[in-house]
C-alpha cells in the first residue's frame, strides 16, 4: 500500500509551482528553495513508507516555508532573564551599558581606525586605547586585552612557562566549568604542574619548597565557583609576590571575574579586584570582560611591561587576539569606571545595586496587572537574588519575586515551559513548587514584554 501511496508524493516542480512558494522563489532564490524542496519531500516520503497518506503539493510547499523560517531566524533569540541569577552564562552572561552596545555597533557597521594611527597615516595598535584605561583603573604598568580569559590563561602560561614548572597550591587546581580546568590549561600550555599543601591549607612555605630551576611561575587562582569552609589557609598574594620577588618569580594571578568596584559595598562577600593584586605585586592578574566588569565577552590581562611584552610577542597572540566589536564595547564599558558612572550605567552593577524596595515595588506592579487581567493568582514573595556566572557561590542579595501557582493541576514545568516558548521567551525558576519571576534581572524597558507573556501563559492555563 506503501509503495502505491508513494507515487502520490507530488513532484519537485508541483511544489515550486504552489501559490504558496510565489514569493519564496522570488526571495530566496530558485536553487534554494528547490535544495529545500528536495529535503520536504525526502522527510514525507519517510513518513508515507512508515503508513501515513502522501501529502499535496500546498502540504508540502508550507513544510518549506517553515524550513525557511527556521533557517532566517535570528539566534541566538532575544530572551528575558526573569531569573534573579545577574551573571547567567546560559542567557549570555553580562547585557552591554547602551554605551557599549552602541560603540559595538559603530565599530560593526563601518570602518575605523582599528588599526591605523590617525596622526601618521601609519600602522596602530588596536590595543592602544584599551590600554591606557585599563593601566588608569588599575594601577597597572600595562595591559593586554584576547579572546576571553581562558585563552588569555593559555598565553600566559605559554608565553611564560612552556617547557618549564609552574606552582599551583592544591586547593585551587579548580574547574571553573564549561570544560575549562588549571590542571589542563596547564599541560594544554607545555607547563609542568607542581601542586603544593592540601586541599584546604597552603602556607608559603610550601611554595618556597616546591621552586627549582625549572619554576617559571606560581599561580593563583581564584575559586569562582565554590567555597571551602572551615579549617582553611591560603597565601595572600602580597606574601607569595614578596617569596617570587626574591627568587625571581613571577606570580599570575587568576582572578575570574574582575570585580572593578568593591563587592562589600553592596552587601556581598569581597571578590579579589585586579588593583589589589597589582598593588600587592603580583606580576599578571588575568579576568573576563564579561562577568562582573559588565562588558562583552574579553580576556584582559593587566600587570608588569616585561611580562606582558612577552605575551604580545608569542604566536598564540594573534590566534586569541580580540575582535572590533568587542573591543570597542569593552573600552566604552571601562569608560564608565573611568567616568564613575559604572553603578547606574552598566547592567550588571544596576543590578546588584537595585534598592530592594525598587524590585518589591516593580513585582508588585507586576502581580496587580497580571491579577486584574486574569483571574490567575501570583503574589509577591521575598527572595534572593544571585550574583551567577561563577562568581561570589554562596552570596545573594535579598530580592523579590513574583510567584505563579499553576492553575488546574499545570505543573510549575509546564508553566516554565510555556513562559519559555511566548515570541520572547521568558526564562524564570521555580522555588518551592512555584514559579518565580524576579524583577532585578529584568531589563527596565521589558516590563510590558513580560506581562504580555504571564498573561498569555495564564489565560492557557487556565483553558485547559
Ligand atoms: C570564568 C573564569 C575563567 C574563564 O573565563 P572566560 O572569560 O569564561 O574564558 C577562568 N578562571 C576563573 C577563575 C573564572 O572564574
Amino acid at each position: 500500500m506503501s509503495m502505491l501511496e508513494l507515487r502520490n508524493l507530488p513532484s519537485v516542480e508541483r511544489v515550486l509551482n504552489s501559490t504558496a512558494l510565489e514569493s519564496a522563489v522570488h526571495s530566496f532564490g530558485r536553487n534554494g528553495v528547490v535544495d529545500l524542496t528536495r529535503e520536504a519531500l525526502t522527510a514525507a516520503r519517510g513518513k508515507v513508507m512508515s503508513g501515513e497518506p502522501a501529502p499535496t503539493a500546498e502540504d508540502v510547499a508550507h513544510q518549506v516555508l517553515k524550513l525557511i523560517g527556521e533557517l532566517a531566524a535570528p539566534s541566538p533569540r532575544p530572551v528575558i532573564n526573569a531569573t534573579g541569577v545577574i551573571i547567567h552564562t546560559n542567557l549570555g552572561r553580562a547585557p552591554l551599558s547602551e554605551a557599549a552596545m552602541w560603540a559595538a555597533q559603530a565599530a560593526a557597521f563601518g570602518y575605523s581606525d582599528l588599526e591605523i594611527d590617525l596622526g601618521t597615516g601609519r600602522r596602530g595598535s588596536r590595543q592602544a586605547h584599551l590600554q591606557s584605561l585599563l593601566r588608569r583603573i588599575t594601577g597597572a604598568e600595562a595591559a593586554l586585552v584576547v579572546n576571553n580569559n581562558a585563552s588569555a590563561l593559555l598565553l600566559g602560561l605559554s608565553a611564560l612557562a612552556a617547557g618549564r614548572e609552574v606552582v599551583v597550591a592544591r586547593g585551587e587546581a579548580v574547574e571553573i566549568g564549561g570544560g575549562f580546568r588549571i590542571p589542563d590549561v596547564l599541560r594544554q600550555s607545555g607547563c609542568t604542574l607542581v601542586d603544593v599543601g592540601t586541599t584546604n591549607r597552603t602556607y608559603v612555605r610550601d611554595y618556597a619548597d616546591a621552586i627549582s630551576d625549572d619554576t617559571a611561575a606560581f599561580l593563583k587562582a581564584h575559586a569562582s565557583n565554590f567555597r571551602i569552609e572551615g579549617f582553611t589557609a591560603e597565601v595572600n598574594e602580597r606574601d607569595l609576590a614578596d617569596l617570587g620577588d626574591g627568587a625571581g618569580i613571577p606570580v599570575l594571578h587568576d582572578i575570574g571575574s574582575g570585580a572593578l568596584l568593591p563587592t562589600e559595598r553592596y552587601g556581598l562577600a569581597h571578590e579579589p579586584t585586579p588593583q589589589e593584586s597589582i598593588a600587592a605585586g603580583v606580576g599578571l592578574v588575568f579576568f573576563s570582560g564579561d562577568k562582573l566588569l559588565g562588558g562583552p565577552q574579553a580576556g584582559i590581562v593587566v600587570g608588569k611591561s616585561d611580562l606582558v611584552q612577552r605575551l604580545e610577542r608569542h604566536p598564540l597572540a594573534r590566534a586569541v587576539r580580540i575582535d572590533k566589536m568587542s573591543l570597542a564595547s569593552l573600552t566604552a564599558t571601562l569608560v564608565h569606571y573611568v567616568y564613575g558612572d559604572a553603578e547606574t550605567e552598566i547592567p550588571v552593577w544596576r543590578m546588584i545595586s537595585a534598592d530592594p524596595d525598587t524590585v518589591h515595588a516593580r513585582a508588585l506592579s507586576w502581580s496587580d496587572a497580571v491579577n486584574s487581567a486574569k483571574s490567575g493568582k501570583t503574589s509577591v514573595l521575598p527572595s534572593r537574588a544571585a550574583i551567577g556566572g561563577g562568581s561570589l557561590p554562596g552570596e545573594t542579595l535579598p530580592s523579590w519575586t513574583l510567584s505563579v501557582a499553576p492553575q488546574n493541576g499545570a505543573s510549575p514545568e509546564s508553566v516554565l515551559a510555556a513562559l519559555r516558548s511566548q515570541p520572547t521567551p521568558v526564562i524564570a525558576r521555580i522555588e518551592d513548587d512555584t514559579v518565580r519571576l524576579d524583577p532585578r534581572t529584568v531589563l527596565p524597558d521589558q516590563d510590558e514584554t513580560v506581562l504580555r507573556a504571564l498573561i498569555s501563559v495564564m489565560d492557557q492555563a487556565s483553558l485547559s
